[in-house]
């Protein structure tokens, strides 16, 4: 029997830091909504003679605090900016600042996260971007913080590296370390029969899943040929779905690293990570076994809660209004996320503003009976963007009483001769649309039991 083929996946993950100010200038940071080239200056432009300002201490912060989530050892002292040397569009200074190199003090070794080990994580700026199709460069990601995070060859398929990936994405929303749908970069290593060969910036978990898959087979129908596989740099083409070869070995490229003069060492101070420490939020595993213990919440609407940390915390502040959650867990989990995602919204959003106290009024009222299920879903559906209390509006959401119901009935039978005829004659479905009818004209205020009680007791249908 033919052994098993050895696969060796590792990962090197860049994200973008979220701070409000680029690294080494005071250039703003959301460059996901800002025109071309309107956040910037001299300095992330790469202009001559304009010197970086001292690194931003939030990047080295949010770093610290990523170190910490996986358990890293941080570096403390000779911790020296590089300058990585490389010709290309995108990088107007010739080099690229960043804490790698080859004899470089990382800023964090070691470190483990969901069983896979991590070598190493470290500081470093974003390049600008450049379209190779229109030859325009745009700025705005020039000097961006990012982290990099090199985890050991120890993954063995493509799945696998897609739900690791998922996970860290989520933990890092978690500690609010990673800016959100900046997306990240990511660069892989596949090894199976012979040498290892890099796959440069794929920017999607998508692109990752196909580039992985793609490279494991290639190798292995080269390996069956006899082919040798050289340690080679190659770019995943999305359109094709293959990989291309950039460079070889023999051509690998030369960044020729040297300690930038003109910033100094970083030295991070114990206490400061110790602060640091003790204000670490909740990782998602945690919270996961509070709400099943604690709050008895199902496993599967847990699962849903703890995938988003506004979500999860929109939940906790619903569980201090004395609802019981368990009972009213769709309300959350699915009519609250119907109505954001049929509004292309999230909790996140600066123009959302939907409170929990007001979501706690709306079941309450349902609970009690003042108002219908049907009235508080269509209440949910005004929620978005901003919520409002319910005790203001009570006289026109509040149900209609028996007598109201009955004279709505009556109009609905008058109106709807056929209807009634074919139910009459045993369609018992046609009761459904009648009752239908009236919630419609009662604005969904008429109770549906009563309802049907009331429109089988005048079509003489039996209860
Ligand atoms: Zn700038």
């Amino acid at each position: 029997m033919e052994k098993a083929f050895p696969i060796k996946i590792g990962l090197e993950i860049h994200g973008y830091l979220d701070t409000c100010e680029k690294l080494f200038c005071m250039c703003k940071t959301d460059f996901l909504d800002a025109k071309p080239n309107s956040l910037v200056c001299p300095i992330c432009t790469g202009q001559p003679g304009s010197k970086p300002m001292a690194p931003n201490s939030d990047a080295i912060k949010k770093m610290i605090q990523i170190a910490l989530v996986f358990g890293s050892k941080i570096n403390y002292s000779n911790i020296i900016w590089q300058r990585k040397h490389y010709n290309w569009a995108d990088l107007p200074k010739g080099y690229q600042t960043t804490i790698s190199g080859m004899h470089a003090t990382t800023n964090a070794t070691s470190g483990k996260f969901k069983g896979i080990n991590l070598t190493e994580l470290h500081l470093e700026e974003d390049p600008a971007q450049w379209n190779p199709d229109s030859g325009k460069i745009n700025y705005n990601r020039s000097g961006l913080p990012l982290i990099e995070i090199v985890t050991e060859p120890e993954f063995s398929d493509a799945e696998q590296v897609i739900e690791w990936l998922k996970s860290l994405l989520l933990s890092l929303s978690y500690i609010k370390a990673v800016r959100k749908n900046a997306g990240i970069k990511v660069d892989v290593n596949v090894s199976t029969y012979g040498e290892r060969v890099e796959m440069k910036n794929l920017n999607s978990l998508e692109k990752i899943r196909k580039a992985i898959g793609y490279e494991i087979l290639r190798q292995v129908e080269n390996h069956d040929k006899g082919i040798v596989q050289t340690r080679d740099t190659l770019a995943f083409d999305e359109k094709s779905g293959k990989t291309i070869k950039m460079r070889s070995k023999e051509g690998a490229a030369d960044y020729r690293f040297i300690p930038d003069p003109d910033l100094s060492m970083i030295k991070i101070d114990k206490k400061i990570v110790n602060k640091i420490k003790s204000g670490l939020p909740e990782m998602p595993e945690v919270k996961l076994s509070r709400l099943l213990k604690k709050y008895k919440v199902g496993e599967k609407d847990a699962k849903i809660l703890t995938k988003n940390l506004e979500l999860v915390e929109f939940f906790e502040e619903l569980v201090n209004h004395c609802i019981d959650t368990v009972k009213n867990m769709s309300w959350v989990t699915i009519e609250l996320l119907r109505v954001l995602n049929y509004n292309k919204k999230t909790l996140e959003d600066d123009d959302v503003e939907i409170l929990p106290s007001h979501l706690a009024e709306l079941i309450k009222m349902v609970e009690s009976g003042k108002i219908t299920v049907l009235k508080g879903k269509q209440i949910m559906n005004d929620f978005v963007p901003k919520s409002f209390s319910l005790a203001e509006h009570k006289g026109e959401i509040s149900n209609i009483d028996d007598s109201a119901i009955e004279n709505l009935c009556k109009q609905v039978i008058s109106e709807n001769v056929h209807v009634v005829d074919e139910y009459k004659s045993g369609k018992v479905a046609s009761l459904n649309f009648l009752i239908g009818q009236v919630m419609r004209l009662s604005e969904r205020r008429a109770d549906y039991k009563e309802t049907t009680k009331i429109l089988k007791k005048i079509l003489g249908g039996s209860e």
